[in-house]
């Protein structure tokens, strides 16, 4: 017959392991003292009429004092704890009438020792998958007995602990799921914000020209469409600009591509530079650029068109001499389609390559 008292409790033991884990889920262990906890130990002594009363919970090497009354310390070692005796046997009341004369106890040092510990009674706290936790348990300096009265008070007060406990896993449970659901809502917003930007920035790239930096003819659809969208007064002038780098084939011809390319984006620069804000520049083929832009008349166009012209021509970091031709054209909104003022634009730009190239004509002219 195997002797409980006697059995080996260590973590090999996948039944003290469990227990272990129920005990944990409840974070009780070195929890900061309650009042009803308090006052569960206050009634068990009240009621035993005894000096001293603990609630404790048997940790893995030590027995922790929740809440205790007449006894100095918060844990003792788990090797000399009765209640680790009294939990073994979850469904009944541990009485020790006089540790003194107990075959185990009487070598306790709470027995032979200063604290002269004579009566023992735990009844242990069950949790509600069966294992038990811990004891309420109280404790006397004299032999004595308990009343079946008094035992099934400590009994019912064991009891309210484990309700208490179940309380608190339910308010440790929630609270853990509310800071769950706020991580998760965070994360989603964060992973929300992150496709945005790429959806944004993948737009981006659809509409411009990776050489350039301007828009390419995909963005030049999306702005038209923007600009329709705004509405422009009808008979407002808005101007179409043409531009086509001179000669272009004998930079790549001469110096290569690379060289071309490089040709490329400083044209681009000074287009991005040259225009205003509601004007939209696009890189529309390989060297050749078309400017819109809304409300602006023929003189302004020029103006702009003029300075972008000389600013290339004067830029001083060119692998060769470049210059642009440019061909203008006006129409009123509403009234003339952007295609027409855009075929009159390349008509006069055709006119100022005829004419020697370097220079803006304007359809008007
Ligand atoms: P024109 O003054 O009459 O406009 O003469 P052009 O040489 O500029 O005109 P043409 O249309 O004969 O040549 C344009 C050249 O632009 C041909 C093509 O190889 C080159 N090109 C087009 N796209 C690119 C590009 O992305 N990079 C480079 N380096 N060259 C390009
Ligand atoms: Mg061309
Ligand atoms: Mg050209």
């Amino acid at each position: 017959m195997s002797d409980p008292l006697a059995a080996a409790r260590t973590l090999d033991d996948p039944a003290e392991r469990a227990r272990l884990d129920a005990l944990h889920r409840y974070r009780i262990l070195d929890s900061l003292p309650e009042r009803a906890y308090d006052d569960i130990v206050a009634l068990a002594r009240q009621v035993c009429g005894t000096p001293q009363a603990v609630m404790t919970f048997i940790d893995e090497e030590r027995q922790w004092f929740k809440a205790s009354q007449g006894i100095q310390g918060e844990e003792t070692d788990r090797s000399i704890a009765f209640c680790d005796m009294a939990i073994r046997q979850p469904d009944e009341v541990m009485v020790v009438t006089d540790a003194s004369r107990h075959p185990v106890f009487k070598d306790y040092p709470q027995v032979t020792g200063p604290d002269h510990l004579r009566f023992y009674a735990g009844a242990p706290m069950v949790a509600p998958g069966g294992h038990a936790l811990g004891t309420v348990c109280v404790v006397d300096v004299e032999p004595r007995d308990l009343t079946p009265e008094q035992e099934t008070a400590l009994r019912a007060l064991a009891r309210l602990a484990v309700q208490l406990l179940e309380l608190r896993r339910g308010q440790l449970d929630a609270q853990r799921q509310l800071a769950e659901r706020e991580l998760f809502t965070r994360d989603l917003l964060r992973y929300q914000r992150q496709l945005q930007d790429e959806n944004s920035e993948l737009a981006n790239e659809a509409n411009t020209d990776a050489l350039t930096g301007l828009l390419n003819r995909t963005g030049l659809e999306k702005a038209r469409q923007d600009a329709l969208a705004q509405g422009h007064a009808a008979d407002a002038p808005y101007t179409v600009a043409v531009l086509d780098i001179d000669f272009f084939k004998r930079i790549n011809d001469t110096l290569g591509h690379a060289a071309g390319d490089a040709v490329l984006r400083i044209v681009g620069q000074e287009i991005a530079k040259g225009v205003r804000g509601g004007d939209i520049a696009v890189r529309y083929g390989g060297e050749e650029f078309l400017v819109i832009m809304p409300g602006t008349p023929l003189a302004g166009a020029r103006t702009v068109v003029e300075r972008i012209r000389s600013e290339i021509a004067a830029r001083p970091d060119l692998p060769m001499a470049v210059t642009v031709s440019a061909g203008i054209a006006t129409g009123l909104a509403g009234r003339d389609v952007p295609e027409r003022v855009f075929q009159r634009a390349d008509q006069a730009l055709y006119r100022a390559k005829r004419r020697g190239r370097d220079r803006v004509e304007a359809a008007e002219d």
